[in-house]
Order: C-alpha cells, then sequence, then structure tokens
C-alpha cells in the first residue's frame, strides 16, 4: 500500500463520516491534504497543545488489538487536555508502521482507524494532519485544545492547607497491565473490567470543567500518584501528605485481597489517568456538592504542607513505598 493511498483511505476519508462536522467546519479552515493544517483558534481563548508518543511494547503490547491501541492513544492525550482544563479541538497523527508487517495491513489500518475515529467522534475532537513513516511501530498524536485564559489547571498553584483529592479509582492501571501480560487472574468480570481501564481510560473532561473553578492545581496521573503528585509538589515548592487508608481502590483491585500490593500500584503504578487535584479548605464546600450530587466522583486522600517532596501514612506512621513511579530511563 502507497503512503497516500494509505493516508486517504484510513485517515482522511473517514473525516467525512465524521459527527464533528459542525464543529470541523467551525474551527477547521484546511485539514488533511496540504503541507500544513489551518485552524481557527476560538476568540479570546488560549491553545493548549500536549503531545505523546506510544511505543509498541513499551506502552502497550504490540500484538494488541488495532482499534485497542488507537483508543488507548487517542484517550490518553485527551487526559492530558482535561488535566489542564481544556477543551479538545484538533489532533495530528504520527504512525511509524513497520515495513512489510501485518501492521500495514488493509485489516490492522481498519481496526486502528475505526477504534482512533469512534474516540475522536465521542470526545469530538478533529484529526487535522499528521505523517506516515515506517520503523519500529509507534504512535504520536499531538492533541490541541482551547482554554479560558487564567482558567488553566496548572500545577504550580497549590497552597500549604490544599487537600489532596484524586477522581475515580487508583492502580487499576498497573493490575490492568498484570492482567494483560497474564501475571494477574482475576474473574472474568474484574479482568474485563481492569482491560477496559487499560485499553479505554476515561479522560477526565467532565470532571475538568466543573473543577475549573476549585481545583487550585491539577494533573493526570500517568506515571503514579506519588511521583506525579511530586510534580505539583515540585511546581508549587511545596510537600505533601497522602493518607494511604483513604486511597480509592476498585472493587477489581479489592477481589485481589492483598491490600499491600493494591495499596503500592495506587500509589506507585502508572497508567491510571485520573486526576489529581489540588483545593483549598475554602473551596471544599463546593466540591463537597459535587461529590455529593454526583457529578463528580472524587476522594481526598492528603494535604498539602510545607517543606518538599511526598510522604505517606499509614495510622499516623510512615508508610514505606515499594517503588516511586515508573521510569523510562
Ligand atoms: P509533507 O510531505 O508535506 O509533510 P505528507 O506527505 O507527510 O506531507 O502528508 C500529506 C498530508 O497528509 C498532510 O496534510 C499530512 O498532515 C497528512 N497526513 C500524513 N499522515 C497522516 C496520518 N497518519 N494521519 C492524518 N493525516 C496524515
Ligand atoms: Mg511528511
Amino acid at each position: 500500500m502507497r503512503e497516500f493511498e494509505l493516508i486517504r483511505q484510513f485517515f482522511q476519508h473517514e473525516q467525512a463520516d465524521l459527527l464533528l462536522e459542525e464543529k470541523a467546519q467551525a474551527s477547521v479552515v484546511l485539514g488533511i491534504g496540504d503541507d500544513c493544517a489551518l485552524l481557527r483558534v476560538p476568540a479570546n481563548k488560549q491553545l493548549a497543545i500536549s503531545v505523546d508518543t506510544l511505543v509498541a511494547d513499551v506502552h502497550f503490547p504490540a500484538d494488541a488489538k488495532p482499534d485497542d491501541i488507537a483508543e488507548r492513544a487517542l484517550r490518553t492525550n485527551l487526559s492530558d487536555l482535561a488535566a489542564m482544563g481544556a477543551e479538545p479541538l484538533w489532533f495530528t497523527l504520527a504512525l511509524t508502521l513497520p515495513k512489510n508487517s501485518p501492521y500495514v495491513s488493509e485489516e490492522w489500518l481498519r481496526g486502528f482507524s475505526r477504534g482512533l475515529f469512534r474516540t475522536a467522534n465521542q470526545y469530538e475532537i478533529v484529526l487535522v494532519g499528521g505523517d506516515t513513516t515506517s520503523g519500529p511501530l509507534s504512535i504520536t498524536i499531538q492533541a490541541m485544545g482551547a482554554v479560558e485564559p487564567h482558567a488553566a489547571l496548572r500545577r504550580d498553584g497549590a497552597n500549604i492547607g490544599d487537600f489532596i483529592c484524586v477522581t475515580n479509582y487508583l492502580g487499576d492501571g498497573a493490575a490492568a497491565l498484570a492482567v494483560i501480560q497474564d501475571v494477574l487472574q482475576l474473574g472474568e468480570a474484574h479482568g474485563h473490567y481492569l482491560r477496559e481501564r487499560f485499553y479505554r481510560p476515561t479522560p477526565r473532561l467532565v470532571e475538568a470543567n466543573l473543577l475549573g473553578s476549585v481545583a487550585s492545581a491539577a494533573l493526570d496521573i500517568s506515571d503514579g500518584l506519588v511521583a506525579d503528585l511530586n510534580h505539583i509538589c515540585e511546581a508549587s515548592d511545596l510537600g505533601a501528605v497522602i493518607d494511604v487508608e483513604n486511597l480509592p481502590l476498585s472493587p477489581a483491585l479489592l477481589s485481589l485481597n492483598d491490600l499491600h500490593q493494591a495499596r503500592t500500584w495506587a500509589l506507585s503504578g502508572g497508567d491510571d489517568y485520573e486526576l489529581c487535584f489540588t483545593v483549598s479548605p475554602e473551596k471544599m464546600p463546593e466540591l463537597a456538592m459535587l461529590i455529593a450530587q454526583e457529578k463528580i466522583n472524587a476522594t481526598i486522600i492528603g494535604e498539602i504542607v510545607s517543606g518538599s517532596g511526598v510522604r505517606c501514612e499509614l495510622d499516623g506512621e510512615a508508610y514505606e513505598l515499594d517503588s516511586a513511579g515508573y521510569q523510562h530511563f
């Protein structure tokens, strides 16, 4: 298959089916097919841009289903937009495929493109360009979104006494990887739940939108809670204490009957794509209201303190971590 035929067939043609025509027409002056895309940034908004690369057998198993790979790639990028409080607008896709491999087959590309556009439609983000090359399988997505000036959820806004909160459950990402790698066996339902969490993490866009006027700092957890919370600490020049007892664990994780393992995954496993955010005591009633109204599922897990670094405590005593998050090098 030739490069241009591949682009037209799987990435340009699909665009015609998009439910997003209205959004695309409003903001995309020129999409796929020229040297650059021409985009109209919404008036009086700031552009939020993030790029992430997923490498086969590092970020996903190379033999995973192509639509699963595509969904995960786009969803993890959408998670970065959510973490900033940005509304998704556009993305570009740089796809590297090994020559003469199963990945350049009609079947694989059809599946990949199906998963990609299913997610793009769901979250209303428009593919506006990309690059196609040969080499080891990898997927780079650059996501772009819009955010009101001064409304972005940055890492440097935490203050002493702020509560530290997380959305949904922690530790599922690491447990899911263990299930996918066949080193952990759980029942059918829990196994399915975790696999879904791995390939289809939910970018917390709705929550981020609600937290815009509530949170003082935020990020998404991709490398593990402790490692990522430490980024908030460094950017805000403060420290944090996590109450290990309060870590929210899913029924799947609890079914392990190994609380220590579950907590270790929650603290230092990667791939959760939940939001970690801080809230001042004055803003806590607003968050409590959002939680009570079930508009947002969040748990208080700790507090911002003076000093530096992240400390974990259980029953008032220091809780030692087994490992501190995923690091590439
Ligand atoms: P150039 O050589 O000028 O960089 P390319 O030949 O790489 O352009 O790409 C041609 C057009 O197809 C461009 O508009 C580019 O954005 C788009 N494109 C290339 N690969 C992809 C892809 N994987 N997904 C979406 N658009 C792509
Ligand atoms: Mg090119």
